[in-house]
């Protein structure tokens, strides 16, 4: 498989250098080049399938002959190991829990695709790839538990300082060894501003072959579509058209599941639900792109003011009224947010983490105005890392799994960086080598 730069400036590369470089030389973000339809039978019968067999149905076109069979089913398995249950909220509305992974959110998934694959393509080098993240809370997580002991690979945490939870925290500075954790004296947006600079940093780069594992990579976004592909294998026939509803940041996620719907997945509608950083659904109502300053939520994995991903959403579309025609955009503060989390809890029992509550509350938007639709939201981290505004938005005490235990306790270890300057000296400093 071929993936174009979407600047258009650079040549196509295949998956491994697409996996290497994380961005195209011209700053571009990779596309692939053809997307080919999946079986009719195959996309019927979905529940006839493991979730290893779809996966590897899903990604196959993706990597070509790069990989070979038996291999990427290995790196498949390990990456998926855990479930992704679809849970009944009401009468047609049904959550998809993505965060039964060892990190608790859905970042996993990508981090251990990407990870993985890496390491494939690195065991018989000595070649060490400089892995950048910039994190809104989850993503760094995920890349640390992925990439720990990884061959090969170096990892570089940016995180917003203040922005992130207390578990959060601790995920991305707990873990030593080939992972290091840099704490931004910014936003979000900052850190991913760092991280685009660095790739077009000629010094940079004559010093050390950098990629990233934000889902601009397409190692790390590409497997999110099998999100789609396992609920629709869980939904029980009904004759109703059926939309997704994605708590949507950095719009990795949510496009993923438009390519799911390119290879041929009955899904008819998406949703991308936002907190109040609203640049998507003012875009869709007014047509002007305007990012505002990041403000800081309670779902602090979506505050992201200038979504690296819709710009791959606009080449799938290439049209206003398509992209409009097919992806709604609703915009929810913390108000709102933390009144489904009562409201769900209340009539259900069931316990909403601040994104997913974002998520269910574009599904009940959409509905009102379609009842004849079935839908789906992903529940994209466990409500535990969101623990302090929960237990007290719905006055209980949420258990604490084992892996968090082990956590808690640990010391944070992080370099706090003001400036791109900052963040490169600690690039270039010898922190690996000893
Ligand atoms: C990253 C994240 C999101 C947003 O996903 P994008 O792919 O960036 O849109 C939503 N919820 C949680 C818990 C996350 O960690």
């Amino acid at each position: 498989m071929l993936y174009r730069s979407l600047n258009k400036e650079s040549q196509s590369v295949n998956f491994e250098t697409a996996l290497k470089n994380g961005l195209a030389k011209d700053g571009g973000l990779f596309y692939p080049e053809k997307i080919k339809k999946l079986d009719k039978s195959f996309l019927e019968n979905l529940h006839n399938y493991s979730n290893i067999d779809i996966a590897f149905q899903v990604i196959k076109q993706f990597i070509g002959d790069e990989i070979n069979e038996k291999d990427l089913k290995v790196i498949i398995k390990n990456t998926i190991d855990f479930d992704f249950p679809l849970i009944e909220i009401e009468n047609n509305i049904q959550t998809l829990e993505l965060f039964h992974g060892p990190t608790l959110a859905f970042k996993d998934v990508g981090a251990r695709f990407m990870a993985n694959c890496l390491a494939y393509f690195n065991k018989s080098n000595n070649e060490i790839t400089t892995v950048l993240v910039a994190t809104s809370g989850d993503t760094g997580a995920a890349v640390a538990n992925g990439f720990l002991d990884v061959k090969g690979t170096n990892v570089v945490i940016l995180y917003p300082k203040n922005m992130v939870s207390d578990i959060q925290e601790r995920q991305l500075t707990t873990n030593k060894k080939n992972i290091k954790a840099l704490k931004v004296n910014g936003t979000f947006d900052d850190c991913q501003q760092m991280v685009k600079k660095a790739f077009v940093d000629k010094e940079l780069n004559s010093e050390l072959n950098l990629t990233s594992a934000n889902s601009i990579n397409v190692a790390r976004w590409l497997p999110q579509m099998f999100y789609y592909f396992f609920a629709l294998k869980q939904i029980k026939a009904n004759n109703k058209k059926i939309v997704f509803s994605v708590p949507s940041g950095n719009f990795g996620n949510i496009c993923a599941g438009i390519i799911a719907i390119d290879l041929g997945l009955p899904i008819h509608h998406v949703i991308a639900s936002t907190n109040s950083n609203n640049t998507i659904p003012r875009y869709l109502k007014s047509k002007i792109y305007n990012p505002r300053k990041t403000i800081k939520t309670i779902s602090n994995a979506m505050d992201v003011s200038n979504p690296s991903n819709f710009i791959r959403i606009e080449e799938i579309y290439n049209d206003f009224n398509l992209l409009k025609n097919n992806l709604s955009s609703y915009s929810f503060n913390d108000g709102e947010t933390i009144s489904a989390m009562k409201s769900v809890f209340n009539k259900s029992k069931y316990i909403l983490d601040p994104h997913g509550a974002i998520g269910y509350l574009g599904l009940k938007k959409y509905l009102n105005t379609n009842p004849s639709f079935f839908g789906v939201f992903l529940e994209t981290a466990h409500p535990i890392k969101f623990s302090n505004h929960i237990e007290k938005a719905l006055n209980i005490k949420i258990k604490i799994p084992n892996v968090i235990n082990k956590i808690i306790s640990k010391e944070k270890v992080f370099t706090e960086v003001s400036s791109y300057k900052d963040f490169k000296d600690s690039l270039l400093d010898k922190y690996f080598a000893h």
